[in-house]
């Protein structure tokens, strides 16, 4: 883990404290462009998909971006991950997110990214962390139901999934906890991984034995320093 904190009061109220804040100013999130960039890492499992939603824009020295601070930003992620994402609910959203959509996300996340910190740090999980992703899990329950043909989609007759939530992002919502209680109560748990480059905020799951960086980006940033190190020595 690098030395930037995102704290978990800032985090309610949309601000990254922390010694980021102090060189940065508080919620320092916009590049000299003015557009957002994207996380870095994608291809994660859902859960550590929405925790990498903070994240170091420019290395060591970067800027803290929090790419999920409106109801727009929270569609276009969930739209990055529909391949990952139940299906129908996903085609029935109708209108754009709303602020309580975002919130819901942003509590989850909150609730995941310590999850994943205790998992790393072999700790037991905190009981407040764990109650926000269980309450969000069942809002996942689905069952499969005889359909009645073209009327549902199902041309081949095949069962027809019905969710017990009507709020599709609630849905989505709830597949997001669901990848997050497998991940972090299954074996996968021992495979979780916070990035070791300085600066640094993300998590993976190690596919690899040897992989120990996020993306090959911090891997490069850490054999340069080390590269330049050595030659002053
Ligand atoms: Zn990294």
């Amino acid at each position: 883990m690098g030395q930037i904190a995102f704290h978990p009061l800032g985090e309610e109220h949309g601000i990254i404290v922390g010694e980021a804040a102090t060189r940065f100013g508080e919620g320092a999130v916009e590049t000299e462009s003015g557009t957002r960039p994207r996380p870095p890492l994608s291809g994660e499992p859902l859960a550590l998909e929405l925790v990498n939603t903070t994240f170091v824009h420019g290395g060591l020295r970067g800027v803290p971006v929090d790419a999920l601070t409106t109801p727009a930003e929270l569609d276009l992620w969930l739209e990055e991950h529909a391949e990952a994402l139940p299906r129908e609910p996903a085609r029935q959203a109708s209108g754009p997110a709303t602020a309580s959509h975002l919130a819901g996300f942003r509590r989850l996340r909150e609730a995941l990214r310590e999850l994943s910190r205790a998992c790393v740090a072999e700790e037991p999980y905190g009981e407040r962390a764990v109650a926000v992703v269980n309450r969000a899990a069942r809002l996942a329950v689905s069952w499969p139901e005889i359909g009645d043909g073209a009327a549902d989609g199902a041309a081949d007759g095949g069962p027809v999934v019905r969710w017990a939530e009507a709020d599709p992002r609630l849905v989505m919502l709830g597949a997001v906890a669901v990848s997050g209680v497998e991940l972090l109560a299954g074996p996968g748990r021992r495979d979780v991984r916070a990035c070791a480059a300085p600066g640094c905020v993300l998590y993976f799951v190690r596919t690899h034995r040897r992989r120990e960086w996020c993306t090959p980006a911090c891997g490069n940033r850490v054999r340069v320093a080390r590269h330049n190190r050595q030659r002053r020595a």
